[in-house]
């Protein structure tokens, strides 16, 4: 259905969760994330880290470690209660919570108690104006105990990282799972309360063919998931040396993987999913399709989010913090963040003061990928259109007037078109992945 131009997939572009992205953050000066989550009034959002998980999958990319060693999750969890009650007492009498989101890691690699006991922290120190709770979770330390806890905690939406059924390809990644284990995750988590559930699948896996994406395609349909999300493997191991594991040679080449991600978005489409920008699909009932449909569609760290609020506060090593006119990192090091967190002290030390122009360009290229179309500013259009012509050529964009949309046949060259409007982009190629 798409075609492919390899030329125009050759440079390395970011994801763009955020703009500008985390490979743009520098140091800020002192105070800056307190005044932040002092001002931040109104809806706002929480994000939570667990950088734990029972196994690590050799493809990862996160920030996470082995939860085996209890003394070490214990005290994680002590500076994350701390950062809990830290941020509760800066934000502003008017600020209400209106979503919790934990994410990892594998938030359910630590203790259903502790689990609970985070979750009592926020009840205790955050001003919740009945949130929407999420959670991300390993289905490898899921266990029945866990239904209940979701239940009664009112978790509605749940992402299982599954990414292929494929015996052969799970071997290659390090990450082995039963199509008995993904049935039974699934059967606690609709027990539990969950009514959006994503299940987030791969393509460009090592010894993985178009039959065994298809396959895991298929399996997802059959078992209900609402939201799909079919991630192209990102082989960076110059930046995440555990991929080390993971022979290149293994790997599809360019061309199987633009075919992979192709038939992904035909077969899903055609079994009743909607496609939200590039990489994410959503049956039309799930609040993600309803916000692609209505134009509210955002990017955020998480990805595509139906979340409207402007502030997203991250808590936990590593955690990103959005602000209109900030974006900050909490320390990525977990030993050093936990001595910051339990002095009291927030630890995003790093990050971007967006500008006017970074806010400018940012909703341009938030547009392309959440709605496919953009008014562009004059000045920006004229500094890219040798560039853009190359994509309007090619039937992939229309440009009329100001009024940039991205074409059917050229979603997966969005966040190539979007980088077009990237004013940070000449530096570091290397730091990113290809855009499929
Ligand atoms: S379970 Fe998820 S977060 Fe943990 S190592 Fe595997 S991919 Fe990474």
């Amino acid at each position: 259905m798409w075609t492919y131009h390899p030329e125009l997939l050759a440079t390395p572009v970011p994801r763009y969760t955020s703009y500008p992205t985390a490979a743009d953050f520098g140091p800020l000066e002192p105070g800056t994330i307190e005044r932040a989550v002092a001002g931040a009034s109104g809806d706002i959002s929480l994000y939570l880290h667990i950088p734990f998980c029972e196994q690590i999958c050799f493809y990862c990319g996160c920030n996470t470690a082995v939860s085996g060693k209890r003394a070490r999750v214990e005290a994680y969890l002590a500076a994350l209660h701390q950062e809990i009650a830290t941020v509760g007492s800066l934000l502003p009498q008017d600020a209400r919570v209106r979503r919790i989101a934990f994410g990892g890691g594998s938030p359910n690699a630590i203790l259903t108690g502790e689990f609970l006991g985070l979750v009592d922290a926020l009840h205790a120190h955050m001003p919740l104006f009945a949130p929407e709770w999420s959670i991300e979770l390993d289905p490898r330390s899921l266990t029945a105990e866990w239904s209940g806890v979701l239940a009664s905690t009112g978790i509605t939406r749940a992402s299982m990282g599954v990414q292929t059924f494929a015996a052969h390809c799970q071997k290659a990644i390090g990450r082995e799972q039963s199509l008995t284990m993904i049935c039974r995750s699934t059967d606690w988590l609709r027990k539990g309360g969950v009514t959006s559930l994503n299940f987030d699948l791969m393509y460009g896996l090592p010894h993985q063919s178009e039959a065994d994406l298809e396959d895991s395609l298929e399996m997802t349909r059959k078992l209900g998931a609402d939201r799909i999300a079919v991630f192209g493997y990102a082989h960076v191991p110059h930046l995440v040396p555990r991929q080390t594991m993971i022979r290149e040679a293994d790997l599809p080449g360019a061309a199987a993987r633009f075919t992979m991600a192709s038939e992904a978005h035909r077969i899903l489409t055609a079994g009743g999913y909607r496609a939200i920008g590039f990489d994410h699909f959503a049956l039309p009932h799930d609040p993600m399709a309803r916000a692609a449909q209505q134009g509210t569609l955002r990017r955020n760290f998480q990805g595509f989010t139906d979340d409207p609020s402007e502030v997203l506060i991250g808590m936990g090593a590593s955690a990103i913090h959005g602000f209109p006119g900030l974006l900050a990192q909490n320390e990525k090091h977990t030993a050093t963040y936990r001595q910051l967190s339990e002095a009291g002290r927030l630890s995003a030390s790093h990050g971007i003061v967006r500008s006017a122009e970074d806010q400018r360009r940012g909703a341009v290229i938030e547009a392309l990928l959440c709605q496919g179309e953009a008014v562009i500013p004059e000045d920006l259009l004229a500094a890219v259109s040798d560039r853009l012509a190359r994509f309007t050529d090619e039937g992939l964009a229309s440009l009329r007037g100001h009024h940039l949309a991205i074409a059917p046949a050229g979603l997966p060259y969005a966040r190539v078109i979007a980088a077009l409007f990237d004013g940070y982009r000449a530096a570091a190629p290397r730091k990113f992945s290809s855009a499929i």
